[in-house]
């Protein structure tokens, strides 16, 4: 069932729960994450980011196959456009009728900042589209997912007042890409911000954050976590040890299937930790 964002992160505010966020990159990536979230009998949020919109040249053909996927599903499924730093990309999602937005405008400076943050968040919510945003670099050249950026409890309460989002994303300790989970998280600051925000937050780079950590992250107060490279790294991984074992196979099928049968399971595990 094609759901909107914003009931997802309400419903997963008010069980305590992290509302799991997975990124598509391929038609594949969203049948295993809807497969995955059947299976858990949970929700789940599909991404598509402005790279993987660059990556095939356009949004419409991916975003519309992945919201057909989602309509199909039986569990309550939102499709999200992550890390949009182009305003047209983003009236272009929400004409197309995705349930979520995240503008990335952490390069600007604070008050350029705000300002194409609340432009965008008119827009958005004169269409019932929920919107994401982020504060600027506070210690790194990564925005806040640089391992050492912090957001300050202060600065992100004034943030979330002048532009209107619905959720925020916020630095406390991961950063983008992580192949490894050794990122430490700061426990301490994210119940801080939980207290300063009147919005859920975000964690962006969750596929570094050790399981346990991840949990009590959630119970200190994140409610969207977006794992994209432990997923890709379960595909990929699946795919080369396929193509290792059969070198004549040349069927895509023949290493897309196990590879998205892995990844629905890895999906479906994360959720169930997420929703317990
Ligand atoms: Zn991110």
């Amino acid at each position: 069932v094609l759901t909107p964002t914003g009931e997802i992160l309400d419903a997963a505010v008010k069980e305590r729960h992290g509302a799991g966020a997975f990124n598509v990159v391929q038609l594949e990536h969203a049948e295993a994450i809807v497969a995955g979230a059947e299976a858990a009998g949970a929700p789940a949020i599909l991404q598509l980011s402005e790279n993987t919109v660059r990556f095939h040249g356009a949004l419409a053909p991916l975003a519309l196959a992945t919201m057909a996927i989602a309509r199909a599903s039986s569990a309550p499924v939102a499709v999200h456009l992550d890390h949009a730093t182009d305003p047209a990309l983003v009236h272009e999602a929400v004409a197309l009728g995705l349930g979520s937005v995240m503008f990335d405008a952490s390069r600007m400076s604070y008050v350029d900042n705000v300002a194409a943050v609340a432009a965008v968040a008119t827009h958005c919510h004169r269409h019932g589209v929920h919107l994401e945003a982020e504060l600027g670099e506070i210690g790194g050249k990564d925005g806040v997912h640089a391992p050492h950026a912090r957001t300050d409890p202060g600065e992100a309460h004034r943030y979330v007042t002048e532009t209107g989002i619905d959720a925020l994303a916020v630095a406390v300790g991961t950063s983008h890409a992580m192949l490894t989970r050794e990122a430490t998280l700061d426990l301490d600051l994210i119940a801080r911000l939980h207290n300063a925000v009147p919005v859920p937050l975000v964690l962006h780079g969750s596929s570094g954050v050790p399981e346990p950590d991840l949990l009590r992250a959630v119970e200190a107060g994140l409610v969207k976590i977006n794992i994209a490279t432990h997923l890709n790294n379960t595909l990929t991984t699946t795919i080369r040890a396929h193509l290792a074992a059969h070198p004549k196979d040349v069927d895509p099928r023949r290493y897309l299937g196990p590879a998205r049968d892995a990844m629905a399971a890895e999906v479906a595990r994360l959720l169930t930790l997420l929703n317990r």
